[in-house]
């Protein structure tokens, strides 16, 4: 939606399909306020929270994050984007499942099969075709090798009785480590330490602590953390808190598949969101980055249109050479890095990694999170950081996994010896 409005805006003719477009994004987003303001999409948001912590510590104590979150308005956002295609005049947004897209006819052109809503067959013929669609893939094809890695989440947002609540109400909480809840018996201590989760909670009644979503997280593992294993830890982490749910309200079911193999940037279908591998390798995040990146992307697309090569497989190599230039390449190995990196480490390393990662100055795990370490230096100063900040424990297995798995990519991810494009 976001790339249709920005390339409407820029003057070329979008015809957008989405079986869903009647209804709202099914996903519950938070993202920070400081990605959303400069896209002056501030007021799409439902809720702010000034105060943003995390449980990350082993002797329990709170971090305070200084970065203020937002969760995202849905229907608002949506409408937003839908009012910016309608307002450039140039894009047709039509209820409509895409069906097959023909890259092999003509050398100038692309078919796309559309079902539209109501039965009707029709195909469209187009310079450019972009695969939207997420992360079920369904026309980018990607490059075969590894195999990625997976957050899994089980939400619920919630209204809760008011006897002993132990958040705090006006605060977001971005991840809570602790484990208190899983030291009944040593199962449960070993299942804990081997395959970490944590706590999400977002309070939704300003201060009055009875409307909430929590969302018990595997931050990210391979295979992926089952949703059922995940549920039961949530409610088994409730009741440790003596928190009753009264009514559930809305459950998630959250799969992001993270890292793995990059798209295949020669191929004649482009592609964007979740479907070209925008996804943060480490965390998982994407909306504010796929936002920023709609307009860069957009701005490339109307480029390559105009600059006319009549070849729709060159124009299409184009636009992924330039959508996933070099920066973007060896920034994306670096947290490829990372990701694999948190799979494969247990509880207690995770927590030291994560106080040494939020001891770090608040510019530098910012930009660790918002894709903002574009420069090799910068992810270096990034891992020195941590490195000092942490204890032996994460220092001995990240020089371990940099030897033998992070190699070469990593190295080149930190080493200034390659000029990064300017953005576009
Ligand atoms: C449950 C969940 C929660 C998440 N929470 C966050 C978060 O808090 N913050 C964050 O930054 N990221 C979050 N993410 C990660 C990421 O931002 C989302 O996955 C994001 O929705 C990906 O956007 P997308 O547009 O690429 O794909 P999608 O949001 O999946 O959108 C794809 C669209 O394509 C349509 N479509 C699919 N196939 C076809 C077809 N053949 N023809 C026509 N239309 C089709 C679908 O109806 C859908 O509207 C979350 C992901 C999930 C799954």
């Amino acid at each position: 939606m976001s790339l249709a409005a920005g390339l409407g805006q820029r003057g070329v003719h979008v015809l957008c399909a989405d079986i869903h477009l009647d209804k709202p994004w099914p996903n519950n987003y938070g993202t920070w306020v400081d990605e959303l303001q400069p896209l002056g999409l501030a007021d799409c948001a439902s809720h702010v929270w000034n105060r943003t912590a995390a449980y990350v510590r082993d002797d329990g104590r709170k971090s305070n994050l200084d970065r203020p979150y937002a969760r995202v308005d849905r229907h608002k956002m949506k409408r937003r984007f839908l009012d910016r295609c309608q307002s450039s005049g140039n894009v047709v947004v039509v209820k409509a499942v895409a069906k097959e897209v023909d890259v092999e006819g003509e050398r100038s052109a692309s078919t796309v099969r559309l079902v539209m809503h109501g039965g009707e067959e029709v195909c469209v013929e187009t310079r450019v075709v972009v695969d939207a669609t997420g992360h079920s893939l369904n026309f980018v094809k990607f490059n075969q090798g590894k195999t990625p890695g997976f957050q899994a989440a089980y939400g619920v947002e919630c209204v809760v009785s008011d006897k002993g609540y132990p958040f705090d109400n006006d605060e977001m909480l971005l991840m809570d480590f602790r484990d208190d809840h899983m030291q009944q018996s040593p199962e449960d201590r070993h299942t804990a330490n081997t395959t970490p989760t944590f706590i999400y909670v977002m309070p939704l009644d300003d201060g009055a602590g009875r409307h909430v979503f929590f969302e018990e997280t595997s931050l990210v593992a391979s295979p992926a953390m089952d949703f059922d294993h995940l549920k039961q830890r949530l409610y088994k982490r409730l009741a440790h808190y003596n928190i009753h749910v009264d009514e559930v309200l809305e459950e998630e079911f959250c799969l992001i598949p993270m890292g793995g193999e990059m798209p295949v940037l020669r191929q004649r279908v482009v592609a964007f969101g979740g479907a070209a591998a925008l996804v943060h390798p480490a965390t998982g995040y994407m909306i504010a980055r796929a936002l920023e990146l709609a307009d860069k992307a957009a701005e490339i697309i109307a480029a390559e249109l105009r600059a006319s090569h009549a070849d729709a497989d060159e124009t299409a190599h184009r636009i992924w050479d330039r959508l996933w230039n070099v920066g973007r390449r060896r920034q994306r190995d670096f947290f490829n890095f990372g990701g694999e990196y948190l799979q494969r480490i247990d509880l207690r390393t995770t927590r030291d990694f994560f106080a040494a990662f939020f001891d770090l100055p608040k510019d530098q795990w910012s930009a660790f999170l918002s894709f903002r370490l574009m420069q090799p230096l910068e992810r270096l100063t990034f891992g020195l950081g941590v490195f000092a900040r942490t204890t032996n424990r994460v220092r001995t297995s990240i020089v371990y996994d940099a030897i033998t798995k992070g190699r070469f990519p990593l190295l080149m991810s930190v080493l200034p010896v390659y000029d990064v494009e300017d953005e576009t």
